[in-house]
């Protein structure tokens, strides 16, 4: 604004007369107005609310699990108790991978999982979680709530009777637990191993055997040798999960998850139900807790790192050229599914273009200055 005649008492806002006499007399007036009228005083009686969570994580993952229980918390709180949720872990009233299904048929109200479980109902859940090669947190992030990724994903979930809202992020996961080293691309060959989600497409195309598993059957598998190596999130979780009793190479990065977004589901029916305050409070919280569950994973791995690799754990990155080959494998992958599956083409087409300007954005400030600081670590005495 650039006007020449703008006088002080132009900026000035008018300061409200908030003398005792002023509010006595119009809070008076008011009461005489709504009395003369016979209105009565209208207080919305907020209705009280339980429904159920049923989540696909062991409540021994606090981190994961615990970001449903942090959301319940939030909105008890918000609501004086009269919206509450309560949280199952996964197997407790409806089996891990049966959490998807629990929501769109109302058997609960609301779930949390990674939607990649259910790729092989259709393959468009990967973008909701990770998809091989694909975004890390920020990137997984911006695309939800500002490039257009939580507008494509909730109308996909629509037709799964489902509201999809974000609830956390595990950031760049490991690339799993290894009884023998990968050296080449033939090592994977029947390699029987764990891993979320689209990715096993990519490894069975490079001749490994995936198996899905859900994080608490996880350790005995691995244990008994009916699989040969496990992946499921980082050095925190990992830990607690004991996976390096039963194996010792430890291989990374995860690239099938660069990030990993854990989503809350939302019966569509329970949804439209809910008051609009109820709602919002719902939103806000799962936005609060999806921050929160990245801080923890932040604090939490490098301490964990340090134990591991103190207690014999062999890390170790994987070769390029396996990871070339599962890039490739990878691109193929989409291609073929893109051309068979309409809702997929749409979701990644919109997902490549975000994708290729993240990168391109990201490989100037954000990449060189990680790579100097991690290369270059300051001195402190
Ligand atoms: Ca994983």
């Amino acid at each position: 604004m650039n006007d020449d005649k703008k006088t002080v008492s132009d900026t000035t806002p008018e300061q409200p007369d908030l003398s005792r006499r002023k509010l006595i007399t119009g809070a008076a007036s008011v009461g005489v107005a709504a009395g003369a009228l016979g209105f009565p005083a209208i207080v919305r009686a907020e209705p009280q609310i339980k429904w159920r969570l049923a989540s696909s994580f062991p409540k021994s993952l606090d981190t994961i699990y615990g970001a449903a229980e942090v959301v319940a918390k939030h909105v008890a709180n918000a609501t004086n108790g009269k919206f509450q949720i309560q949280v199952f872990s996964g197997g407790e009233i409806v089996p891990a991978f049966g959490v998807l299904d629990a929501v769109k048929d109302g058997t609960v109200e609301m779930g949390h999982s990674a939607s990649y479980y259910f790729y092989g109902k259709d393959p468009t859940f990967a973008f909701d979680t990770a998809v091989p090669f694909g975004l890390n947190s920020r990137q997984q992030s911006a695309w939800m709530w500002e490039g257009g990724g939580l507008e494509l994903l909730r109308e996909f979930f629509r037709d799964w009777n489902i509201y999809q809202i974000p609830l956390g992020n595990t950031g760049t996961q490991m690339g799993g637990w290894f009884r023998k080293e990968i050296k080449t691309v033939a090592d994977l060959k029947g390699l029987k191993m764990r891993i979320g989600g689209f990715a096993g497409q990519v490894i069975s195309r490079l001749g490994a055997v995936p198996q899905q598993i859900p994080g608490g059957d996880i350790y005995p598998a691995l244990e008994k040798g009916t699989i040969d190596a496990a992946e499921w999130v980082g050095p925190y979780d990992d830990h607690k999960l004991g996976f390096n009793k039963v194996a010792k190479y430890y291989y990374y990065p995860g690239w099938w998850e660069g990030s990993a977004q854990l989503t809350a589901y939302v019966n569509l029916k329970k949804w439209a139900e809910l008051p609009k305050d109820y709602q919002q409070i719902l939103e806000d919280a799962c936005a609060y807790a999806h921050a929160e569950m990245q801080a923890r994973y932040d604090v939490k791995n490098p301490i964990a790192l340090k134990q591991l690799v103190g207690s014999g754990t062999k890390l170790t990155p994987f070769p390029k050229e396996v990871l070339l080959a599962c890039k490739a494998a990878a691109e193929e992958l989409y291609a073929e599914t893109a051309a068979a599956n309409p809702r997929f083409k749409k979701v990644y087409d919109a997902w490549a273009k975000f994708r290729a300007d993240q990168e391109m954005w990201f490989s100037v400030a954000e990449a060189s200055f990680d790579r100097f600081v991690q290369g270059n670590p300051l001195k402190t005495k």
